[in-house]
């Protein structure tokens, strides 16, 4: 029962990932109430109105392979990427029991990192939202329940205090609005789930900007958008679980 509910929650969470996208794409460009909810969706460059089967969240990126019919505007690999990740982290939220507040963190950073993909830049009210959001968690499941034993609020603090401290001494801006959501992490997460998310998020990081300044797409000063970053290192920490402790020591000690 427990894996159909999961499944049942993947097919939903696609087309709740599908409609947050189109919300928020609603939101940044200016649509007034009630058009943000009743318009119907239109391509974003020649305006044409979608059927309802170039609407279905994933297959239909791939059924058109991402293209408009009409004017054969390609619609960035962003949306299915960030919908199929998001549907998937939802299920597995609720596949390994892990706590309810996890639906709302993959949702803030799902949000977080579509204007982070679009501006390099983050919206101030989301991350200050986040942050209230973690602190009151924390003292619910954590100080009051003592339903969250390791808490990471320590080691997150450490980390972000240290990055700060170091891009000051070398003179790099690194985020502030970046910092503040790897800190408020903390207050959600156990120690081993925070270092899991750190390894992942590193190396993904790593991995992402070499890929770009070997494609000549950036140098070693660009700024990189980390939100879909770590919305995505988030995703995977829940998707693999504790199995990335696993895999790690494997790989290290073999
Ligand atoms: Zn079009």
């Amino acid at each position: 029962m427990h894996i159909y509910i999961s499944v049942v929650i993947f097919f939903l969470g696609l087309a709740l990932a599908s409609f947050f996208n189109a919300l928020l794409y609603r939101i940044d460009n200016g649509y007034k109430y009630p058009d943000i909810y009743i318009k119907g969706s239109h391509c974003e460059k020649c305006g044409k109105r979608l059927t309802w089967y170039e609407l279905i969240p994933v297959l239909s990126f791939l059924i058109f392979r991402g293209k408009c019919k009409q004017c054969g505007y390609k619609v960035p690999m962003y949306y299915p990427v960030s919908e199929l990740v998001l549907a998937l982290s939802l299920s597995f939220i609720f596949y390994f029991s892990l706590p309810w507040t996890f639906y709302l963190v993959v949702l803030f950073l799902f949000s977080l990192s579509y204007f982070d993909r679009i501006y390099k830049e983050i919206p101030q009210d989301i991350v200050h939202a986040f942050l209230i959001f973690g602190f009151l968690s924390f003292v619910i499941l954590t100080i009051v329940n003592g339903s969250i034993i390791n808490n990471s609020l320590l080691l997150s603090s450490i980390f972000s205090l240290s990055v700060y401290v170091l891009s000051k001494v070398i003179k790099k801006d690194f985020g502030m609005g970046d910092l503040l959501v790897i800190f408020t992490l903390g207050f959600f997460l156990t120690i081993s789930q925070f270092m899991s998310f750190l390894y992942i998020f590193l190396g993904i990081s790593l991995l992402y900007s070499l890929t770009l300044i070997l494609l000549k797409r950036a140098t070693i000063k660009s700024a990189i958008p980390l939100l879909p970053v770590m919305y995505i290192s988030f995703c995977l920490m829940v998707i693999l679980n504790m199995r990335l402790e696993i895999i790690l020591e494997s790989i290290l000690f073999i």
